[in-house]
């Protein structure tokens, strides 16, 4: 084992090309979790409404007529989790054989079509895969091998996931964001990015910054102009990256997101006062604080100030 590792660290190249298929699979299945998680969520949240309206009728109607109450109906099959049903077509229903959901390569080999129906398959699912695997190549070029990139690469895959599920249905579930918001505090009682106390007070700073930014806009506009995901997935920046990197990460997806949303706006796509999802701005800023935070904060304290 170590000396694989020894192996890795010698020659960069091959453990970012090792990195990048491993990550591209996996993109593979972030794939799956973008799509269905958020269907599972709602159901959850269905048959909770369910519960409800069932104590609060519990008097006035039969059984029978209380059974039928809010029955969850979304054309998905019921037994519907992240492994279960296997990988369809959403078209014919066409099982997908394993060498038709090789990351990037089965979608080029089939010309970006199903194989049974000939519908196209969108270029989204490819690009997440290469985009996964691009960003861990990054991590791996930049960490070596190292428990940094470990950590780095779980937390990628996080917020591939969540920048997708936001961009789709604007939500950031706390079934991702509340286990990294732990993880990050657990691994820097080891130190691997932070001390824990900076880690600790992060992730409140992170979480307070944005709350506090959400009511004094809704007072002042009465709008409401982020979602408590947000907060939490600053507060998960927090907690890994530790206090001193939130300024940074908040300047950088506010830049980013006010480029996108004027470039939507001007280009017509979007409407002023639509809501754009702020998640994957978030994301992608505590993203690269992660890797380069500490030298754009240098650098701007060298040469600019
Ligand atoms: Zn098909």
């Amino acid at each position: 084992m170590s000396d694989f590792i020894y192996l890795l660290d010698i020659y960069p190249w091959l453990f970012m090309l090792l990195s990048f298929i491993f990550a591209a699979a996996i993109g593979s299945f972030l794939n799956v979790v973008i799509h269905r998680l958020p269907i599972m969520l709602k159901r959850e949240w269905q048959q909770e409404c369910q519960g409800y309206l069932e104590q609060y009728h519990a008097d006035t109607l039969s059984p029978a007529q209380l059974s039928t109450l809010g029955k969850v109906n979304d054309g998905y099959p019921e037994k519907y989790n992240l492994v279960i049903p296997g990988s369809a077509c959403p078209q014919c229903g066409h099982k997908i054989t394993a060498w038709q959901n090789m990351p990037i390569l089965s979608w080029l080999f089939l010309r970006g079509k199903c194989a049974s129906c000939q519908k196209a398959i969108p270029a989204r699912y490819p690009l997440v895969e290469l985009f996964t695997g691009i960003a861990v190549a990054v991590l791996a070029w930049h960490f070596g091998p190292s428990m940094q990139f470990v950590f780095a690469t779980i937390l990628t895959f996080a917020l591939i996931a969540l920048t997708f599920i936001d961009l789709d249905e604007m939500l950031l579930p706390d079934q991702i964001t509340l286990p990294l918001l732990w993880l990050g505090l657990l691994i820097n009682y080891q130190g691997v990015f932070s001390d824990l106390s900076d880690a600790v007070i992060g992730a409140t700073a992170g979480y307070l910054s944005l709350w506090s930014i959400f009511w004094l806009f809704k007072l002042l506009t009465g709008k409401e102009g982020m979602g408590y995901g947000d907060f939490k997935l600053l507060a998960v920046f927090g907690a890994w990256l530790g206090w001193q990197l939130l300024p940074l990460t908040i300047l950088l997806s506010s830049l980013v997101g006010a480029i996108v949303g004027i470039t939507l706006i001007i280009s017509k796509r979007i409407n002023v006062g639509n809501p754009i999802p702020f998640g994957p701005y978030i994301a992608l800023a505590g993203w690269i604080a992660m890797i380069w935070g500490t030298d754009i904060i240098s650098w701007y304290l060298n040469y600019l100030l």
